[in-house]
């Protein structure tokens, strides 16, 4: 089974190794570690040197200390609650083992008179003689103590001693692996090889040790797979050849030209960047990230009809179908009256449904809108040219890449995403993806002011709302998010609307967790139509969704919330020329650190500045629910601490891409690495 070469040992079972059965097995599975290979990435975190013994006479009090005694004599007493002990010594001197609640018939197998034993424990000092009381690590084997042993955070149901021997196990028979990095990488590093690395990573003495060469390494190993990965889905995607479209600028600068507002220039470039990639014999695969409100829909649209006037069709997938809904009556309004535009909603009459499926499938629609419905299997088109997915972040690298192969042969894709992270996260979610970025946002947009505000200040906020409902505004109500608890969500947020209907009779409406589709529908549409003033939610309300009449936001324990998501909710309200506000409110005065945080959020309206921040503060796990999406969290890498490794990461990916380098030697880190399991075929 062993072959130390082989990286394949790392990815064995957990039951090939000594001491572990099915009952450690299961309990590591629940800690999402599979295989040996999971167990690395399981680091100490503390230590205790249990390896140098000292005689009785110069024991220290209070410490953990190392023994080689010889048990002298049993003392059993026999009342009940007084603990039993046993006399022992050395040439020096003499030291008392006390044990409470054991039996006589263990502490005479773990203490044999006469024999020489080694002990380690904490030394304490009773009626003038050295005691240890409840010794753990007792042997005759000396060799078992006398070694540093391993602190884990322990999974529930699994000793130190077993996680001691199970690490053990793996770093001894750890492989040699050949090495995959070019000569100059590796000099970065010290030239230190992966086996030693993770030997050193491993070793007590090197806890937290972040800046060695050892620990460096092994974080660009990987992120240098990721990009890797990455690398290969985006050469796999290029190669797909297409026919060109040939766009009409005449027919698009007759659309820009009609807007009652000119184009910022990143809406500009990034159109540009789209055009390009639509004029081209290579599949498009892009992003369009941009900050909520950046205005991504009209270059969709754009690129859109550049598509349709090619020839081609489009279908246009929104998260929700009011989103797909707003989508398509701008579209109605903007395009010339000869493209057809036609929606598919799920309430649509079976009888409606089929007509369109037959249009499409004839070619009589230009361009459909939908939610992912459009992707059905008995939908056809007969010349579909581009997809356009709003809003799908959480979309995995996996789902990208199905998506990718749909459509067909002529079929580019393009996405968009209002979740601006900072560029070292890009490049490791996004990187299968060519990227446009908007950051700039349109000038007419007055900043949303942003106040934090206690709760028991609620009259003031009260007042406030009752002002701006009076002049005709809406107000988005966000209730305390308690992630432990479902059902306590739900029920703060009934509690809070039945005091603000109280407060504003018929005037407030509901969104939570158990609201089902058709409701939640149903409920934004008439929020939507300005039926009601206020709308009070627990779930992030939908992103994308344009509610110009909503210039208010409040939000609730607004330090449940990351900065990143703070800042997307307030981006609901302030996308007209409205002036708008956000009022944070907290349950008790702010610690300093929260009031820094919130400081970040009043002073800038730039998402990838905060989203920088947030990730400073928190983690880059955390921003943005990444975690939950199947992204892969790196053990190691952090883009924040590590950014320097991944733009080295990145300068060594292009220059294998741009020298045709074989990347067959990378094949024991992609399979070790890549949990994604998405390059199989690389030999
Ligand atoms: P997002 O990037 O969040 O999808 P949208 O495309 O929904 O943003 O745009 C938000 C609002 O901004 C829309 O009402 C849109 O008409 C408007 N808008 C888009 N581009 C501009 C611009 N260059 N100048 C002014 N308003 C714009
Ligand atoms: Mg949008």
């Amino acid at each position: 089974m062993k072959n130390k070469t082989n990286y394949e040992y790392l990815l064995s079972d957990l039951s090939s190794l000594r001491g572990v059965g099915t009952k450690t097995k299961n309990l590591l599975k629940n800690k999402n570690i599979n295989n040996l290979f999971d167990l690395l990435w399981k680091l100490p975190k503390s230590y205790t040197d249990r390896s140098l013994s000292a005689k009785i006479k110069d024991l220290k009090i209070g410490e953990i200390q190392t023994v080689n005694i010889t048990p002298q004599k049993y003392n059993f007493p026999r009342i009940r609650k007084l603990p039993n002990r046993v006399v022992c010594s050395d040439e020096t001197g003499e030291i008392d083992f006390v044990f409470f609640n054991s039996y006589e018939g263990y502490i005479k197998k773990i203490l044999p008179l006469g024999k020489e034993i080694t002990v380690s424990g904490k030394v304490g000092y009773f009626r003038n003689k050295y005691q240890m009381t409840n010794p753990k690590y007792v042997s005759e084997d000396a060799s078992l103590i006398k070694q540093t042993h391993n602190k884990y955070s322990l999974t529930e149901g699994i000793s130190e001693k077993i996680y001691n021997r199970i690490m053990r196990q793996i770093i001894d028979n750890l492989p040699v692996l050949n090495e995959w990095h070019s000569k100059s990488i590796l000099s970065k590093f010290k030239n230190i090889s992966w086996n030693s690395s993770i030997k050193e990573l491993h070793k007590p003495e090197n806890i937290g040790n972040y800046k060695s060469n050892f620990y460096q390494r092994l974080a660009f190993d990987e992120i240098f797979s990721t990009f890797l990965v990455n690398s290969e889905i985006r050469k796999k995607i290029k190669k797909i050849k297409k026919k060109n479209k040939v766009i009409n600028y005449n027919a698009q600068n007759n659309i820009i030209n009609r807007l009652d507002f000119s184009l910022t220039n990143d809406q500009l470039k990034s159109l540009n960047e789209i055009n390009k990639d639509l004029c081209s014999t290579s599949k498009m695969f892009r992003l369009l990230q941009g900050d909520v409100g950046s205005g991504k829909t009209i270059v969709s649209l754009l690129a859109a009809i550049n598509t349709i006037n090619s020839g081609y069709q489009v279908a246009f997938m929104a998260p929700t179908e009011i989103l797909a809904r707003q989508h398509f009556t701008l579209a109605k309004k903007i395009f010339p009256k000869n493209i057809n535009i036609d929606l598919i909603s799920g309430k649509s009459e079976y009888k409606l449904k089929k007509e369109i499926h037959k249009k499409l499938e004839n070619n009589k629609i230009n361009i459909i809108f939908g939610t992912h419905a459009i992707f059905q299997k008995k939908i056809i088109f007969k010349k579909l040219g581009l997809i356009i997915i709003d809003e799908q972040h959480k979309f995995g690298v996996n789902q990208r890449k199905k998506l990718s192969d749909k459509g067909g042969t002529n079929c580019d894709v393009l996405l968009m995403t209002a979740t601006p992270i900072p560029r070292t996260l890009t490049m490791t979610i996004y990187g299968d993806m060519d990227i446009s970025i908007i950051r700039e946002k349109p000038k007419n947009r007055k900043p949303i002011k942003t106040y934090s505000k206690l709760e028991i200040k609620i009259e003031d906020v009260l007042k406030f709302i009752k002002k701006e409902i009076k002049i005709g505004n809406q107000i988005f109500w966000v209730c305390p998010l308690i992630e432990e608890s479902k059902k306590l969500d739900h029920s703060s947020a009934i509690k809070k609307f039945r005091f603000l209907n109280q407060k504003f009779p018929n005037q407030v409406c509901l969104l939570h967790g158990k609201t089902n589709n058709d409701e939640k529908n149903q409920i934004l549409n008439n929020f939507l139509k300005n039926k009601f003033k206020i709308l009070v939610s627990t779930t992030i309300i939908e992103v994308g969704i344009d509610f110009p009449n909503a210039n208010v936001i409040v939000i609730e324990n607004a330090n449940k919330f990351g900065l990143s998501q703070l800042h997307q909710l307030r981006g609901r309200v302030g996308r007209g020329e409205i002036d708008s506000t956000c009022i944070l409110m907290f349950k008790s005065n702010l610690s300093e650190n929260a009031k820094k945080r919130i400081k970040i959020l009043k002073n800038t309206n730039d998402g990838f500045l905060i989203s920088e921040e947030d990730m400073k503060l928190r983690g880059f796990g955390d921003i943005l629910g990444f975690k939950q999406s199947g992204i892969k969290n790196f053990k190691l890498a952090d883009p924040i601490h590590n950014s320097d490794l991944f733009l080295l990461a990145e300068k060594e990916m292009k220059r294998i891409e741009n020298s045709n380098e074989d990347i067959k030697k990378f094949k024991p880190l992609i399979k070790l690495y890549d949990r994604a399991d998405i390059i199989n075929d690389i030999a």
